[in-house]
C-alpha cells in the first residue's frame, strides 16, 4: 500500500533576492540568518519550521517577480493545495538596505507593489549584518527601515 503524501500547513517562506547582487553573492547570509532564526527571521523562531525557497527578482526592474511568484502559487496549489495565506515574502536585505553591495534597489516600490497585487504578506529583509549595522550607526550608511523604532533609547538631560 502506498503511503498518502505529507500535507504541509505550515509558512513557505519565498526570499527575492537582488539579481544583480547574485552575480557575485551566494546568499550565505540570507540562509545562515534563517537557519539561526536572526534578522528578519527572528519572527519564525518559536513556531513550526516553516519551507523556504530562494528566487532573483530576474534583472531590473524586477518584473519576473510576478511571474515566478505566480508559477509558485499555482505550482503549489495544483500539487499540494497550498493557499496565499500560507506564504510570506522577503526582500532580501540587499534589495531593502543599504549596504556593502550598495545602495538599496531602485525599484523596491514596484517590487512592493507586485507581491502586494498578488495579496501576499511581505516582509521587507533577511539578514541583519553587525558591521553594516555599526557603520549605519556611524553615518556611513542610512539607516535600515524600522532600525530606530525597535531600540529603546534612554532619554537624557539636555
Ligand atoms: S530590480 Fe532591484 S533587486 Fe532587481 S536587479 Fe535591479 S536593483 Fe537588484
Amino acid at each position: 500500500m502506498s503511503e498518502q503524501p505529507k500535507t504541509f500547513t505550515g509558512q513557505y517562506l519565498v526570499v527575492v533576492q537582488c539579481h544583480l547582487v547574485k552575480q557575485r553573492c551566494s546568499g550565505y547570509f540570507c540562509e545562515k540568518a534563517f537557519f539561526e532564526r536572526s534578522g528578519l527571521f527572528s519572527r519564525y523562531a518559536a513556531g513550526p519550521d516553516p519551507r523556504i525557497i530562494y528566487l532573483t527578482c530576474g534583472g531590473c526592474s524586477g518584473r519576473a517577480v510576478h511571474r515566478k511568484l505566480t508559477n509558485l502559487l499555482r505550482q503549489s496549489r495544483r500539487r499540494e493545495q497550498l493557499g496565499k495565506k500560507q506564504f510570506v515574502v522577503h526582500l532580501s536585505s540587499c534589495i531593502t538596505n543599504d549596504n556593502f553591495h550598495g545602495p538599496p534597489c531602485p525599484h523596491i516600490d514596484y517590487l512592493k507593489n507586485l507581491v502586494s497585487r498578488l495579496k501576499l504578506e511581505l516582509v521587507e529583509g533577511t539578514t541583519i549584518n553587525p558591521k553594516a549595522e555599526e557603520r549605519r550607526r556611524e553615518g556611513l550608511y542610512e539607516p535600515r527601515p524600522g532600525m530606530y523604532d525597535d531600540e529603546f533609547v534612554e532619554e537624557t538631560a539636555d
